[in-house]
């Protein structure tokens, strides 16, 4: 059965703002620590091994580590997870498929993310449709026992039951 996902734009947003925020700076650290000036007043690695730690880091970061966690630190921070459609695990391969297109998906100021988003019924990026991926975490839900509006945490989501803070009734979904 596919899990029913909400856009989450905004905090999906930050969760990118924060991990490529991250990002740069290690990237900027790197390339002033141990590049070169050049001509254009900036620094290059061109011709440095260190270079190479600019594919590792991000391999590591990106792919790697959310397919063992399902989540990378922005993720977490946000309580986003990405799954399959059916609330699995993705593999590493999934998880380097969403990220290889991450540049399109944040051509200018992430219009092409949002636009996907907006008009899939699974509400995936670019990246989430080649990976066969969606993202979950906060989604809403209404308690069928006492109609409380909930906010879902991705696990409860991937459980397919929570139990209701304000009635205590446990929610089979
Ligand atoms: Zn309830």
């Amino acid at each position: 059965m596919t899990i029913r996902t909400e856009p989450k734009i905004l905090k999906r947003s930050l969760a990118t703002i924060i991990d490529y925020g991250l990002y740069f700076v290690f990237f900027s650290w790197l390339v002033v620590t141990y590049g070169h000036p050049n001509d254009e007043g900036g620094y290059t690695l061109s011709n440095d091994p260190k270079g190479w730690w600019i594919c590792i880091v991000w391999i590591i970061y990106f792919p790697v580590i959310e397919s063992i966690r399902g989540q990378t630190l922005g993720k977490l921070i946000l309580g986003l997870r990405v799954v399959t459609k059916n609330g699995r695990a993705i593999s590493f391969g999934q998880a380097l498929k969403r990220h290889l297109v991450d540049m399109i998906d944040f051509f200018f100021f992430g219009i092409v993310a949002v636009i996907t988003i907006k008009n899939t019924p699974d509400h995936q990026r670019v990246g989430d449709l080649w990976a066969k991926t969606i993202v979950i975490g906060g989604d809403s839900v209404t308690c069928t026992n006492c109609k409380e509006p909930l906010a879902l945490t991705a696990k409860e989501i991937i459980e397919k039951q929570f139990i209701c803070p304000m009635c205590r009734a446990t929610i089979k979904m």
